[in-house]
């Protein structure tokens, strides 16, 4: 009987906890063994055990790459795996067992997608030039692995041909530069967000309908009602004022220009939207400053009577005082 535990016990042992805790969905606890495994393997002299260390140190960042899924923790995995025999069949607990070169891909892949924020339209007007080039070069990445689905894609809840998501993503990058230039040229942003629809047949219904109403907005050129210029762009370089509309105005002008006119409101470019704007607010500040002057001096002169009155009931009390003293 043996005292102590080989080494090819002690590695076994780890191992078998790993794939028991992995099979559990326990991964953060299957990371833990898997490195201990590789830890024995590091230090043994057993050349079978030894030369699994590079396995070892795979599946545990493999795994941990799930917990996490951020791109660092893929692009370890996927650097740790490119260690392995390429053509090395992997027990991910898949019923097929990809290949080491496979899963590398992946592996990359995932990193590359998980690299890019959650779009939004919201989060979208935020991003900067930098941020649609990198939709851009991943979006055309992904397009040319063609239709097939990533092999962890259960694991990532992606469940989408890489081509389709490839294709979304060459469309946020033009909606991301078609919102930075809607102001300064509608008809190029036009043109983007015509690409971006071509590109997101497949992308989310809301995003679809935001690039539809964008076209069908920069679309519109009208003539503004106060200064009368042709302008592109409605809710961009135009917006619609209330105003008393009434029969008589919209026969004599309403076809004036197309979209002049809309439901009791006028078309009113920007340049005289802001000067009206800014004239009233300015108006607004000075009414408002005028009353709050006159309401201070109001409050002056309050003060000062009150503080006669304290004065005046101050020495009365004295006098009242003094008689009840003087009373025996
Ligand atoms: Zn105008």
């Amino acid at each position: 009987m043996h005292l102590f535990k080989s080494d090819r016990e002690k590695f076994e042992n780890e191992l078998n906890k790993a794939l028991s805790e992995r099979n559990k969905g326990n991964l953060e606890s299957a990371v833990k063994y898997f490195l201990n495994a590789y830890e024995i393997a590091l230090g043994t002299k057993d050349p079978e055990i030894s030369k699994r260390a590079d396995e070892m140190l795979f599946y545990a960042l493999f795994y941990d790459a799930l917990v996490k899924k951020t791109a660092e923790s893929f692009s370890k995995a996927s650097q740790q795996c490119k260690k392995l025999d390429p053509s090395w069949q992997l027990d991910i607990g898949l019923a097929s067992k990809p290949t080491a070169s496979e899963l590398c891909r992946d592996l990359e892949i995932a990193s590359m997608i998980v690299s890019l924020p959650e779009f939004s339209i919201d989060v979208a007007r935020r991003m900067d030039e930098s941020l649609a080039s990198k939709y851009e070069e991943i979006g055309s990445k992904l397009l040319a692995e063609g239709s097939r689905r990533l092999i962890i894609e259960d694991y990532l809840k992606i469940n989408d041909p890489l081509s389709t998501i490839g294709l979304r993503f060459l469309g946020y990058s033009r909606i991301v530069r078609a919102l930075k230039i809607e102001a300064d040229n509608p008809a190029n942003a036009m043109e983007l967000y015509g690409e971006a629809a071509a590109y997101l047949q497949q992308a989310p219904a809301e995003i679809k309908k935001f690039v539809d109403s964008r076209m069908g907005k920069l679309s519109k050129t009208t003539r503004c009602w106060v200064c009368h210029r042709e302008i592109q762009g409605e809710e961009i370089n135009y917006i619609y004022l209330p105003a008393s509309i009434n029969k008589y105005i919209i026969e004599k002008y309403g076809n004036d220009s197309p979209y002049i006119i809309n439901n009791g409101t006028i078309a009113v470019c920007r340049v005289c939207y802001t000067m009206i704007y800014n004239l009233s607010d300015a108006l607004a500040k000075k009414y408002y400053e005028q009353a709050m002057k006159a309401l201070q001096e109001v409050e002056a002169r309050l003060n000062a009577r009150i503080s006669i009155l304290e004065a005046k009931l101050m020495s009365l009390s004295i006098q009242a005082g003094r008689r009840y003293y003087m009373r025996d």
